[in-house]
């Protein structure tokens, strides 16, 4: 069984390392409050007993958690929901409304996502998924809030990434969970505490004029750390924001003018070890390239499905 890492941040919340794929790949989030808590993005099936390992350390009763909340309901982020819910009893989920329906019943996203990697990888990286009741499923609108044991969770309507994306504003800790809307930044790729920042548009719903608009309204939201599930807490939010709108731009504009998905491919893969070298990362070409491999891929595909729709 994977090994329960995780750090806390501060301000009662923790990240943790959902083991998804690989360590340093993805993250959760728990803010506890008055003994009580709330996740924000579960990862996977296998990412659960990590959660229930870290209550159990934090003398957390299980019966206290009061909100299961995914950002998205991509299933790195969202995968484990049906299943925490079923640990604990007394826990609503608080999901986009564009993610509800999927979340009552997963069978569609199951066999979208079989029908992309096959059963049995399928299986081996997410297990099945699991229904959520419709009693316990809350669709948050842009604006909506709770009170979280006397503690604001405000959220935002942010697609860009995807349409059924929200970002959650934690005004106790001056801090916005931000899913995949501001951007991914692995640990393998902070140079100096300065991380490397990008957009991983994936299919299907990559738009890049809705994500600049995101940006900005996370920026307005006026906090002074972001926190990433790819991967943990980023502060200083101005300078990632300028990059990662040239980046979203920048992407677009690779996508429009590249003749085919292979091209598009390599062009992002040169573009991106040459950032990163340029940061000073001692890492050689190859060793970047398997950091972001699967962004590649993914950022390819998003990028081919958005030209082909705007086309
Ligand atoms: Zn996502």
């Amino acid at each position: 069984m994977a090994q329960l890492i995780f750090e806390d941040i501060g301000h009662g919340v923790s990240c943790i390392d959902s083991q998804y794929i690989r360590s340093g790949l993805a993250s959760c989030y728990l803010i506890e409050q008055n003994d009580h808590a709330a996740f924000i993005d579960v990862g996977t099936n296998y990412t659960v007993p990590l959660l229930l390992e870290l209550l159990e350390e934090k003398n957390i009763s299980i019966e206290n958690v009061d909100y299961v909340i995914p950002t998205h309901v991509h299933l790195d982020h969202a995968g484990g929901a049906g299943s925490m819910m079923q640990h604990a009893p007394n826990a609503q989920l608080i999901i986009h409304p564009r993610g509800a329906r999927h979340m009552i019943n997963p069978s569609r996203l199951q066999a979208g996502a079989s029908a992309v990697y096959g059963e049995d990888e399928f299986k081996k990286h997410y297990g099945d998924l699991i229904a959520i009741d419709e009693q316990r499923v809350t669709q948050a609108d842009d604006g909506f809030s709770i009170n979280f044991q006397g503690r604001e969770l405000k959220f935002i309507d942010t697609p860009g990434h995807a349409k059924h994306h929200f970002c959650i504003i934690d005004e106790d800790s001056n801090g916005i969970f931000t899913g995949d809307t501001f951007g991914v930044a692995y640990p393998e790729l902070t140079v100096n505490e300065q991380p490397f920042i990008f957009p991983p548009s994936s299919p299907v719903d990559f738009n890049p004029q809705d994500w600049l608009n995101s940006i900005d309204k996370i920026m307005a939201a006026g906090c002074n750390r972001a926190y990433l599930t790819h991967f943990n807490k980023v502060d200083n939010l101005q300078p990632l924001a300028k990059t990662l709108r040239e980046r979203v731009i920048l992407f677009a504009k690779f996508a429009v003018q590249s003749p085919n998905a292979q091209e598009l491919k390599s062009q992002i893969q040169r573009y991106f070890i040459e950032e990163v070298l340029k940061t000073g990362c001692q890492l050689s070409a190859e060793e970047i390239t398997d950091v972001l491999s699967l962004d590649i891929d993914l950022i390819t595909q998003g990028l081919m499905v958005w030209v082909e729709k705007t086309a």
